[in-house]
């Protein structure tokens, strides 16, 4: 089989990775022995045209000592680059803590507008009250008003049954008047009868005092 037949990935950049034991860049190979995985291509930067295909040609390649000079000198090829790395960790950094702020800001608006709304719930709530408490005093002050006419009317009624009494203790008190009066005049009537018959009967006891002497004393 021919190269021209074989099928690539797309070309990978070929990275070392950092050794926390002795502190530098060394080499690690992106093959695994004995699989069969699709062909992938790796370019070095220790040299514009440096590439390779498989393991065979890895191992080649980080033997050369251009491969070994550019390992060596890692951090200073590329000391740009991890500048811009640190940079970017610091961007990312700020990125992280604004957008906290960010987030944070925006759940505190979240519970202010939640807030809000259950204020504007409650504010609601209470005004329904009102309104129904309101619409039961209209309720009550209908009905009072009624018991008031009631009480009016009524009151007129016992005004006019007090009016009709006083007029009959008037026409009672002149009755009464008229009565005395009228037993006075009889009184007095009766009163002369009886001075006129005892004066009646004194004078006749005395004719028959007269009468009894004579008879009785010898002439
Ligand atoms: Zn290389």
């Amino acid at each position: 089989m021919s190269d021209k037949t074989v099928c690539y990935n797309p070309s990978k950049l070929y990275e070392p990775i950092f050794d926390i034991e002795t502190g530098s860049y060394i080499d690690s190979c992106p093959y695994v022995k004995y699989k069969r995985t699709p062909k992938q291509i790796y370019m070095c930067k220790c040299n514009s045209t440096s590439l390779f295909t498989n393991l065979t040609e890895y191992t080649n390649h980080i033997k050369t000592a251009n491969h070994k000079k550019y390992l060596e000198n890692y951090l200073f090829f590329n000391h740009e680059l991890f500048e811009l790395n640190n940079t970017l960790k610091e961007y990312r950094i700020d990125y992280e803590l604004t957008h906290r702020k960010y987030m944070s800001v925006l759940e505190q608006l979240s519970r202010n507008d939640n807030n809000h709304k259950n204020i504007e719930n409650k504010l609601q709530e209470d005004i329904a009250n009102l309104e129904n408490n309101l619409e039961i005093s209209k309720v009550d002050v209908i009905d009072l008003n009624k018991r008031l006419e009631i009480s009016k009317v009524y009151v007129v009624d016992l005004n006019k049954r007090l009016e009709n009494n006083q007029l009959v203790v008037v026409d009672l008190t002149q009755r009464l008047e008229d009565t005395i009066e009228n037993n006075k005049l009889e009184y007095a009537l009766l009163n002369n009868k009886l001075k006129h018959y005892i004066k009646h009967n004194l004078e006749l006891t005395t004719e028959n005092e007269l009468l009894y002497k004579v008879r009785v004393l010898p002439i």
